[in-house]
């Protein structure tokens, strides 16, 4: 494809105005995987920037069960699932992820990023609302604003400013979904979520909240946000993905049966894309199995953060409640955080510069997210060199 059409100059001068504001992004190639480390071009790095939280994509067990799918049921799936492509191996999971999360029902999705557009475009269409959280995750906005549904954002965890909403506009639309993050991708902090569920009945509003860094993670037997502040049974429904702690790929929607069925009828993003993979499927399986099996995950990843957190020098009452594997050092403009991830990179760590439009202007950040294999002298070491790099006021996140 001609790089010089002229129906293309719009896309070099956007192009060349974003690099000149310090956005620009690349990939970067990963040449070969060796436990936590991974190789980058000739140097080998830490991982610390992966959401594979209790080291399951790499288990033995996980791994076998994926070659084992791929073996009996192929590389792909083939079909959509109403199609052809939902074999007992999908079934399978489905009844074992619907178990998990004690809930009648479960559809599987390609993406936890699809599963969030299938669940809003399900819940809600023009004529209602989506009250978002500023920093939900894009697949919510996108979901919101696909429904077709008034989009309405607060500040961030304000309830009050999510009531005074409520208060003013309820009565304006049929139906209200709230949606957020159990816990917030770039800060890894919590939503309220009793406040916030006992807020949406109050005006019969319907919830969502997205479990992406939760599953596995948090809460009894690692059934996410919900379970863990004890609003499991009251939320419309909870969203998960294969792809982080699972260490698989794809996504769920966790809920009644008649809201699963629903989006077998009339979800786009679920019916009219391919089945997931088998591999991902019984890798998935597996990890259900572990996660459920090897609670000594979940438990040596909070010691982990806490020992973080402690070593960066954050004081005790600053700490949140429960820690989550997302640890954020905010140091507000964005070519400081990229210079900051490039002096760690130098001495052996990955660990990724976040930048707007992931996060709002000036909150340009350091993103660590940390995994259950990694060793308590690692974690120590890189808090030191965070330490010594002195990214400023903001290490507390
Ligand atoms: C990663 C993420 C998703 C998307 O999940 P994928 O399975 O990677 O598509 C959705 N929501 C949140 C909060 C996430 O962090």
């Amino acid at each position: 494809m001609d790089d010089s059409l002229a129906t293309q100059d719009w896309m070099h001068a956007e192009a060349a105005a974003w690099k000149a504001r310090g956005l620009d992004r690349q990939l970067a190639c990963v040449e070969a995987v060796d436990g936590d480390r991974i190789r980058v071009g000739e140097n080998w790095l830490w991982n610390l920037a992966s959401n594979d939280y209790l080291g399951l994509a790499r288990h033995p067990l996980v791994q076998q069960a994926a070659s084992r799918a791929a073996l009996q049921w192929g590389g792909g799936a083939g079909a959509s699932p109403l199609v052809s492509g939902w074999s007992r191996l999908h079934q399978d999971l489905t009844d074992d992820l619907a178990a998990f999360e004690g809930v009648p029902a479960v559809a599987l999705f390609p993406s936890g990023f699809s599963a969030n557009l299938g669940a809003i475009v399900s819940l809600v269409g023009p004529g209602d609302a989506v009250f978002l959280d500023r920093l939900d995750h894009a697949c919510l906005v996108a979901g919101a604003k696909l429904s077709g549904a008034r989009v309405r954002v607060y500040p961030h965890n304000d309830l009050d400013r999510l009531a005074n909403a409520l208060q003013r506009e309820r009565a304006a639309y049929r139906r209200v979904l709230v949606a957020t993050d159990g816990v917030f991708s770039m800060d890894g902090d919590l939503a309220p979520l009793p406040e916030l569920v006992d807020l949406a009945e109050r005006f019969h509003a319907m919830t969502l909240v997205d479990e992406a860094h939760a599953t596995g993670v948090l809460g009894p037997q690692g059934r996410g946000a919900c379970a863990l502040l004890g609003v499991e049974d009251r939320v419309t429904v909870r969203v998960g993905t294969l792809s982080k702690a699972l260490g698989a790929m794809g996504g769920f929607v966790a809920g009644s049966r008649v809201l699963v069925d629903r989006i077998l009828n009339r979800a786009p993003a679920y019916m009219f894309s391919t089945s997931l993979a088998p591999a991902a499927v019984g890798a998935a399986l597996a990890a259900l199995g572990l996660v459920r099996a090897e609670p000594e995950r979940r438990i040596r990843l909070a010691q982990l953060c806490r020992q973080f957190q402690a070593s960066l020098g954050i004081p005790e009452m600053k700490l949140p409640e429960f820690p989550t594997p997302i640890i954020p050092i905010v140091v507000g403009k964005a070519d400081r955080a990229m210079q900051l991830a490039l002096e760690l990179r130098d001495a052996g760590f990955l660990v990724p510069a976040i930048r707007p439009p992931t996060v709002p202007r000036g909150t340009s950040r350091l993103r660590v997210s940390l995994s259950a294999t990694l060793s308590e002298d690692m974690v120590e070491s890189l808090a030191m060199k965070i330490g010594q790099l002195q990214p400023g006021p903001g290490i507390a996140g």
